[in-house]
């Protein structure tokens, strides 16, 4: 058997029946290779592990029946370039913007080793901007029309410690405030913290379009969205091994809730775990996604792509 190249994007797919968006991905902005306006010489690279320009991303979307993604900026110094790309784009690409729920304490100079044994340095713009500081810039670039998301906000428990719980939660109740007031829906980021986000978002109200954005969950959560009418978005998590959980928990979703993602360039499918991720790959997943609920694929797609709509307007 052909070794796996593990720096090797996935091949292209067949296209899917009826195209769908990737409602939650990041794209490469700023300084990273592939980014827009990045016109560095990546000739030297064997073919499959150069960065794809995001025209590139876009012609292996179009490809695969992707036909849009919702990029998302969650630290500081990147959001105005998932705008500014969202901006370029408009017909295929939208913004989704917060203060990451790892970032929070950073803002507060919190930097407690987290429970996974992560150390945590400040960059600049932890120094330059407290915590409401990079709130109010979120605030201003969520009046942009390219962005039809708060996200990704929440808690996380495996990167963040006891010391920075409470600025996450302040940091997760302002976006859900502005979520409302400016009538866009919430992406939640929830690692570990299954109780306590659904503890905030009763105690402030959830806004009227909430999604657990790569829902992690158990049955157990998945009922508690059902009740309450949140969106659960996976992404190629789904798909692996070990996650028989998860499988149980998106089964017990109706329909109208599940929304489709891949949180690129991470959690790339079983087949090419370990591999990069992109939007493209959401094929792969939507795929996975009617196998498990053993719909047509044509059906799933239609699902998927109604859902999107009702959720983003997209
Ligand atoms: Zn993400």
């Amino acid at each position: 058997m052909a070794k796996r190249n593990r720096k090797a994007y996935p091949p292209v797919c067949e296209a899917l029946p009826i195209p769908v968006i990737d409602n939650h991905t990041h794209l490469p902005v700023g300084n990273a290779p592939g980014a827009f306006g990045d016109e560095r010489d990546y000739s030297h690279r064997p073919s499959e592990e150069i960065p794809p320009s995001i025209d590139e991303h876009l012609a292996r979307m179009e490809t695969c029946g992707i036909r849009g993604a919702i990029t998302c900026g969650c630290e500081l110094p990147e959001i105005p370039g998932h705008i500014e790309l969202a901006r370029a784009y408009s017909q295929k690409l939208w913004a989704a913007i917060a203060i990451h729920p790892n970032e929070a304490p950073l803002h507060q100079c919190i930097t407690e080793k987290s429970p996974d044994g992560m150390e945590h340095g400040l960059d600049e713009h932890h120094r330059q901007y407290t915590l409401d500081d990079a709130l109010a810039v979120v605030a201003d670039h969520a009046r942009d029309s390219s962005v039809v998301a708060i996200g990704e906000t929440g808690l996380d428990y495996y990167r963040t410690g006891d010391a920075g719980k409470e600025a996450q939660k302040e940091s997760f109740r302002a976006h859900i405030a502005l979520a409302k007031e400016l009538d866009l829906p919430l992406q939640i980021h929830d690692r570990d913290a299954h109780a306590d986000v659904v503890d905030v978002l009763k105690a402030e109200g959830a806004p009227q379009r909430t999604v657990f954005h790569c829902f992690s969950g158990d049955v157990q959560l998945a009922h508690v969205c059902a009740e309450q009418g949140w969106f659960a978005s996976f992404s190629g998590t789904l798909t692996y091994k070990g996650n028989d959980d998860l499988r149980a928990a998106f089964l017990v979703l109706p329909d109208e809730l599940i929304l489709l993602e891949t949180d690129a360039p991470y959690l790339t499918p079983q087949e090419f775990r370990g591999q990069p991720n992109a939007p493209y790959v959401a094929a792969y997943t939507a795929r996975a996604m009617s196998d498990i609920r053993h719909v047509s694929l044509d059906t799933w797609c239609e699902t998927l792509s109604a859902n999107t709509h009702v959720v983003y307007g997209l």
